[in-house]
């Protein structure tokens, strides 16, 4: 018979409208679908369950926050190309990209958040163990890749009363992204692909912008018959993580032996310099995972300090 948690072919009403259910989906093609590995209860999981904010303005309002109470301490175009210790404490080394000379800052310490996907090619001073960690760390990364398109319309809301929300696929785009905001607004955005698994990142990444634009449309059109009149090419843009230089990835995905391992070794200085970031938390993938290893890293400094 089917529950009502698939929804409605006609919606229940007023008087004797007891609304018709969806035919249920036979359970072979649910078992198939793997839709219940963990699509099913993604919303339930600890680091996704409501309830979930939006920074007002989009997520850089967060950097922007910080950027007004700490900007002046801000060099902004440095390119950190090499760290390196000497008995007074650290120098880092960095690139001025706006006149291309190389300068140098010296600290007692330093703390180094800079991600282990680039920081795996940076010049450095380091002992064997730790250059090996910083190694499993780099190789650990998920290159996520994301597709979103200005829609004309809010066709999701208007068609299919959808607000907010994830449609999840088998198709290589694996979930579109409904806004949660801005509900009944005349146009929207809409995430048209947001891929985390690293097999098909690889293949997107090789695409040009508008190869994976034009992709993202034609496996969109499955979920929503019309989505290529509703969107365009020219509406679109594209980021693949691995392959912001800067990034180098998304996230870190540690393994649980590199856990045990690597990220042990990265958890301790190595001589003056600490690692901070979310990669150094178990909170990876997270602002929070970040903040809250700053914290840990500037109590560790305190600690020290006040015990030497
Ligand atoms: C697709 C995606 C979606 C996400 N969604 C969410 C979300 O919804 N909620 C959430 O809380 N988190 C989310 N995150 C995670 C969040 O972005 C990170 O947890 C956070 O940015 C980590 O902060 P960080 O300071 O450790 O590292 P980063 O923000 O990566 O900062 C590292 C900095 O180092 C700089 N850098 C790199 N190389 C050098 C160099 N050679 N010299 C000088 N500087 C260098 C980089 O430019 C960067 O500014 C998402 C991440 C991605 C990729």
């Amino acid at each position: 018979m089917g529950s009502s948690r698939a929804g409605y072919e006609i919606p229940p009403g007023a008087g004797i409208n007891t609304g018709r259910k969806h035919e249920p989906l036979p359970l072979s093609e649910l078992l198939n679908s793997r839709f219940w590995e963990y699509k099913m209860h993604f919303g339930e999981s600890y680091l996704q369950a409501a309830t979930m904010l939006q920074p007002v303005g989009g997520m850089d309002a967060i950097a922007k926050a910080f950027e007004q109470r700490v900007g002046r301490l801000i060099r902004y175009k440095a390119e950190v190309t090499e760290i390196k210790q000497n008995s007074d404490g650290v120098q880092v080394i960095y690139r001025d990209r706006k006149s291309n000379q190389y300068q140098s800052v010296d600290g007692k310490f330093a703390i180094c958040t800079i991600p282990l996907s680039v920081l795996t090619n940076i010049k450095a001073d380091f002992s064997k163990e730790h250059q090996a960690a910083i190694t499993v760390g780099a190789s650990s990364y998920n290159r996520a890749v994301k597709v979103g398109f200005q829609s004309k319309r809010r066709f999701w809301e208007e068609d299919y009363n959808i607000y907010g929300g994830i449609s999840w696929t088998e198709a290589d785009i694996i979930q579109m992204w409904y806004p949660s905001t801005g509900f009944h607004n005349p146009q929207g955005i809409i995430v048209g692909a947001y891929i985390w698994s690293n097999d098909i990142s690889k293949r997107w990444e090789a695409m040009t912008f508008n190869q994976r634009l034009s992709l993202a449309i034609s496996q969109g059109e499955k979920i929503h018959p019309g989505y290529n009149q509703e969107v365009s090419v020219a509406n679109g843009c594209t980021v693949a993580w691995g392959k912001v230089p800067y990034s180098q990835g998304a996230w870190i995905s540690w393994e649980q032996d590199s856990r045990k391992k690597a990220y042990q070794v990265l958890n301790e200085p190595e001589g003056n310099v600490y690692f901070a970031g979310d990669y150094m938390s178990y909170l990876s993938g997270w602002q929070e995972g970040a903040i809250l290893s700053a914290h840990k890293i500037v109590n560790d400094i305190t600690t020290r300090v006040q015990n030497s």
